[in-house]
């Protein structure tokens, strides 16, 4: 593979919607977007790939194989969030295109064929995050009259929604390369992140309710502020999730206070509780422990908003992984996924696999977003190697 294409493909589709502060803009529904998603098409054309746009604005790139229609897919997203980065997402759509570039020129026969998707809509947005390959995979919730409404106004018809399903009953499997968005490879000097699943992510919207009063008139010792309150059940769920450990996460953010008033003692806030792990029983674990405690420090109310359950990497997928890695000679590691990926969506009709390359610093979703070409090589090898031996 001519590594260098990936840093030029990369570099010619990011230049669509980058600003002079180095932010990447090509958001769902934008015209950047459907500007990128045609150079993407060219790009896949060029790779020697037959093409198509489906009907929610999928880029999809085939390399036959004459053997047999059972399938490969590869992929990644073309969208990015408002001034982005110029990794997330187009990392793996140019690399699965170049590896597949490669496979066809050196006119190995496919025992498989070979089927890259650059998806639309990765990203959060008004049809829901993982919109194309939600859409591929028949997710989508098209008995909603506000869901059709909102396609309607994106331009995307309910038999178009409908219409992008369907064809997965030939998948095999669904690769993805992509940066790692957190800090984990760049810290430990790990080269190559092998995922075993993405973690699930549970909301929930927290009141807490006191009394509200005058606040030069009502002396401490008579208060029940429940501001103070819920500064203290914040504090409870950061210790719990702590205590928890195996990467748990717990965060609250969206606090709004009722009277929010310079004078007036609040009588309730209302906030927004998120946790995510790879494990349901530890997210039950959580709640239960939580809720408990909470209900000690003040009158709370817990009301689920969201719930994605965790997803599996293909285990077979991974050992896999595990021996190109040993193989290469890569520093590599086992890890989950924190971020949601288009392989939520994917999974639940075909195995997955997912190769992870540092994020400098951590750092994503800001144009600060940084992996070097070295990086970007190895994983594309990693890919690449993958795909030879799941097709070839
Ligand atoms: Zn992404």
């Amino acid at each position: 593979m001519v590594h260098e294409r990936i840093k030029e493909g990369m570099l010619r589709i990011a230049a669509i919607g980058t600003h002079e502060n180095g932010g990447t803009n090509r958001v769902f529904g934008s015209e950047n977007f459907s500007a990128g998603q045609k150079e993407v098409l060219r790009y896949f054309e060029e790779c020697g790939l037959e093409t198509e746009i489906d009907t929610v604005g999928n880029v999809h790139g085939i390399l036959r194989s004459s053997e047999s229609d059972e399938e490969i897919w590869i992929g990644s997203h073309i969208d990015t969030v408002v001034n982005g980065g110029i990794y997330d997402g187009l990392l793996g759509v140019i690399a699965g295109a170049e590896c597949l570039r490669e496979i066809g020129k050196s006119g190995s026969r496919l025992k498989k064929t070979l089927h890259l998707v650059g998806t639309n809509g990765e990203e959060g947005n008004a049809m829901g995050g993982t919109f194309g390959s939600r859409a591929m995979m028949g997710l989508l919730p098209t008995e909603d009259p506000e869901y059709l409404k909102t396609g309607a106004e994106f331009g995307y018809s309910k038999e178009a929604l409908l219409q992008a399903s369907g064809g997965t009953e030939k998948a095999r499997c669904y690769l993805e390369l992509h940066i790692e968005q957190g800090p984990t490879l760049d810290t430990e000097g790990d080269q190559i992140g092998i995922v075993t699943g993405i973690v699930g992510l549970r909301r929930y919207r927290v009141t807490v309710h006191g009394v509200s009063n005058h606040s030069g008139t009502t002396m401490m010792k008579d208060r029940n502020d429940a501001l103070v309150s819920a500064a203290r059940v914040i504090l409870t769920g950061d210790r719990i999730a702590k205590e928890i450990g195996n990467n748990f996460v717990e965060t609250v953010s969206l606090l709004t206070l009722y009277p929010a008033s310079a004078a007036v003692i609040p009588e309730k806030v209302v906030m927004t509780l998120e946790i995510r792990n790879e494990d349901e029983a530890l997210m039950d674990r959580f709640m239960q422990w939580y809720s408990t405690e909470i209900r000690e420090i003040a009158d709370c109310e817990i009301e689920p908003l969201v719930s994605k359950a965790p997803v599996s990497c293909d285990e077979s997928l991974v050992v896999m992984l595990t021996e190109i890695c040993e193989e290469q000679k890569l520093r590599y590691r086992i890890m989950p996924s924190g971020a949601t990926h288009d392989g939520n969506a994917m999974a639940m009709k075909m195995p997955i696999g997912m190769i992870f390359i540092p994020s400098v610093r951590g750092i994503s979703h800001s144009p600060e977003e940084y992996t070097s070409w070295e990086d970007v090589y190895r994983g594309a090898d990693v890919l690449y190697e993958a795909i030879r031996r799941l097709a070839l």
